[in-house]
């Protein structure tokens, strides 16, 4: 049989069983996966200095000529060492390597090697213990870059490398490029093959940037067609018009009037909404602006037209909170709605199900609100109105095309509370109209916003005691969980820019559990409470139950505030190494108070501890001091940053995927123009050719990337 992407790494030479048990562990079955398991960083070993030169406080590439026979001593309990001396123009160095006997014949005297690692010096003398080695010639250099993979149980990565290598030499010279050659060579993109090869073994940093140029512009041309594709199907498939628009009992039952800006968007829903042709429309505004009545307007007037209406969110806890929102209001008016969420129990799920799908409209379930559990296997509407999606970036396409192929009938009506710069509007959501509400509810409070860094640590400290003090509540929010595992000399990544430039080392991150605990210990008095996004949804419930009831007067957490959570007696928001978020991100956090009577304070900590803050950090989070519009400071993270903050979802941005779309490298700054020049391209190619017909390679992916059952692109 033919070798494929498909093939099993168990094709691989050396592969067995075992091996491939550990691949599947981290998701790896194909050859395919195994191209995809990109290095995760680059040790950069083509700064070679001279033994005298290495600094003591992280690796260095050094360049020495073996000096002595190598020798082994042999230990006690089975140890032993090996070691010889080698020599530079500088000085001369002893070389350990620990339990490693057979490398004794591959240092010859006289040889030459390049080794990388940390130059331990005492006085005159320099040590390397067990630094990685290739043999150096002197006319053939080295790759500069070397790949680190990700760490797993039970493969090294040496070994990855040794298999992807294989992999590579499998499939590539076979294979056909899946992008037409006129496109290569419009968009001056490398081949397939070679973006492939120099992923995982770029011969230099120009090699690097091409590589990851082109596989960046196939995740982004293969969203655009998939999108493109989702969209047309969801036209063709139609649904049903709801004209009787009467919103009425809602209004009424509001304790506000609606802004002028509520109105028009919900004019617009109930337009759309009248129509055979389903609504495809995106409700933008910034956070507090009030999206949650248009939605129930929505749903409203679904219902009134004898449908059903769904409301889906990215978290259990915004799912609870929506459900205590709106219940009541719709079973005021004899309306039946329901929570459906991962920890809704069996029986209650089946019941809820049954109840959706009942055939007699009086014992329907009329509303639905719950996570993206609600798209799960299963769950079907007799009488689908409308579906819709709360935080529209943590959604996206795929979502939407789960939703067109279950064949749902509905109107789609998503939300988004991070404002989407229009540049990029037409390129995330050309397929979907926007409603914009630009208008704040009256009597809302600016946030005062500070940027500092670690040196106000005790100021900050007291001003938490302070405000807890007068009553009020703190929020701190901290990037990651565990410290990173990314050592400061190597290169990630979305740290080499598309031109193969601008390689920084950062700052350590403040882990968020660490945090929590040093945060405590300086604040005896308080209660002090932490929160993540891999808990289990009871006890995140639980610790946001007592924040909300001022039990927990400081909660400490990575994310998963981010997203609509409401304690209006919440007055401080804390952002830990602020420097790591995306502006937009920020402006969202800072969202999250000022909610309520209390004057409301965001603080804005740049940089980890002992490290010095650089002069644009600052700069850029100056602008948060002094910008309080989500569009302007959304067009500003635009420029700053690149469109990886708007396709990133999950904790910290850190996990790059669109709605179940993985951007596995889409992410630096320079990706706006690969963004529109593929969506463009994508655009075209559909409208020559809108089945793909003349590229099966190309369909074949977008459909896998697009759908787990075929038939979606038809
Ligand atoms: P978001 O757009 O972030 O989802 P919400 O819908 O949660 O915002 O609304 C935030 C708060 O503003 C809620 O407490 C809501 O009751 C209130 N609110 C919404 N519209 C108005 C209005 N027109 N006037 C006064 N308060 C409003
Ligand atoms: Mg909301």
């Amino acid at each position: 049989m033919a070798i494929t992407r498909e093939s099993p790494v168990t094709v691989l030479s050396g592969v067995g069983r075992v091996r491939a048990e550990h691949y599947a562990k981290m998701g790896i079955l194909t050859l395919g996966d195994l191209l995809l398991h990109y290095p995760r960083a680059y040790e950069n070993r083509g700064d070679v200095c001279l033994l005298s030169e290495a600094r003591t406080d992280a690796k260095s590439a050094v360049i020495l000529t073996v000096a002595t026979e190598a020798r082994c001593v042999r230990l006690r309990s089975h140890k032993s060492f090996l070691k010889f001396r080698a020599y530079d123009d500088s000085g001369s160095c002893e070389i350990v390597f620990f339990n490693q006997d057979y490398l004794r014949t591959v240092f010859p005297v006289g040889a030459t090697f390049r080794f990388f690692g940390r130059v331990e010096r005492e006085k005159n003398k320099y040590t390397m213990s067990s630094p990685a080695y290739e043999a150096w010639a002197e006319f053939a250099s080295l790759p500069p870059l070397h790949p680190v993979y990700r760490m797993t149980e039970g493969i090294k990565p040496a070994q990855i490398a040794k298999d992807v290598a294989a992999a590579l030499e499998l499939l590539l010279a076979s294979e056909e490029d899946p992008l037409p050659s006129e496109l290569l060579e419009r968009r001056s993109l490398c081949t397939l093959a070679f973006a492939e090869r120099n992923i995982h073994r770029p011969t230099d940093t120009a090699a690097l940037a091409a590589a990851r140029r082109r596989l960046v512009y196939d995740e982004f041309f293969c969203f655009a067609l998939g999108a493109a594709l989702t969209c047309k199907r969801e036209k063709a498939l139609g649904a049903p018009p709801c004209t009787n628009s009467d919103i009425s009992p809602l209004t009424r039952s509001l304790p506000y009037e609606l802004t002028g800006a509520q109105r028009r968007a919900i004019e617009d829903i109930a337009r759309d909404m009248a129509s055979p042709v389903p609504m495809a429309r995106i409700l933008v505004g910034d956070v507090g602006c009030g999206k949650t009545v248009c939605a129930e307007a929505a749903m409203l007037i679904a219902v009134q037209n004898g449908r059903q209406a769904a409301l889906m969110v990215p978290t259990e806890i915004l799912a609870r909170q929506h459900y205590k929102e709106l219940s009541p209001f719709f079973e005021s008016l004899g309306i039946s709605c329901a929570l459906l969420i991962g920890a809704t129990t069996a029986a209650q799920k089946k019941r809820i199900k049954d109840a959706l799908v009942c055939p007699e409209e009086s014992l329907r379930l009329q509303v639905v609100i719950g996570t993206h559990a609600l798209l799960s296997d299963g769950v079907e509407f007799a009488a689908p109105g409308i579906v819709i999606t709360d935080e529209q970036h943590r959604f996206g396409a795929r979502q939407r095309a789960l939703l067109s192929e279950k064949n749902t009938h509905a109107h789609l009506l998503v939300m988004s509370a991070t404002p989407i710069p229009r540049s990029l509007a037409l390129v995330l959501y050309g397929d979907l109209d926007i409603s914009r509400i630009d208008e704040m509810p009256p009597g809302r409070q600016r946030v005062d916003t500070f940027a500092v860094d670690e040196s106000y640590r005790e100021r900050l400290n007291a001003f938490i005691r302070r405000l807890v003090g007068e009553g009020g509540q703190v929020y701190v929010v901290c990037p990651a969980i565990e410290e990173r595992e990314e050592s400061e000399d190597e290169l990630t990544l979305a740290e080499i820019a598309l031109d193969g430039t601008a390689i920084k080392s950062r700052p350590p991150l403040k882990a968020a559990l660490t945090y929590a605990k040093e945060l405590q210990e300086a604040l005896p008095e308080l209660s002090v409470a932490f929160l993540h996004g891999k808990m289990k949804s009871a006890e995140k419930d639980a610790i946001m139950k007592k924040f909300s009831e001022n039990e927990i007067q400081v909660l400490v957490s990575t994310t998963v505030i981010e997203v609509g959570v409401n304690v209006p007696n919440a007055c401080l928001m804390i952002v830990e190494n602020a420097d790591r978020f995306g502006l937009s991100q920020l402006h969202q956090l800072r969202g999250r108070v000022g909610r309520g009577e209390r004057k409301s304070y965001c603080v804005l900590v740049a940089g980890g501890e002992g490290s010095r803050v650089s002069g644009t950090s600052l700069a850029r989070l100056n602008v948060m001091r002094t910008t309080y519009d989500g569009y302007r400071i959304a067009e500003e993270d635009l420029a700053l940053r690149g469109p990886g903050d708007f396709l990133a979802s999950g904790e910290g941005g850190t996990i790059r995927q669109s709605g179940g779309l993985s951007f596995r490298l889409a992410d630096a700054g320079e990706d706006v123009t690969l963004l529109t020049d593929a969506t463009l391209d994508a655009r075209e190619l559909l409208e020559r050719d809108p089945t793909l017909e003349s590229t099966p390679a190309l369909r074949a992916h977008v459909r896998e990337m697009f759908t787990v059952e075929a038939g979606l692109i038809s």
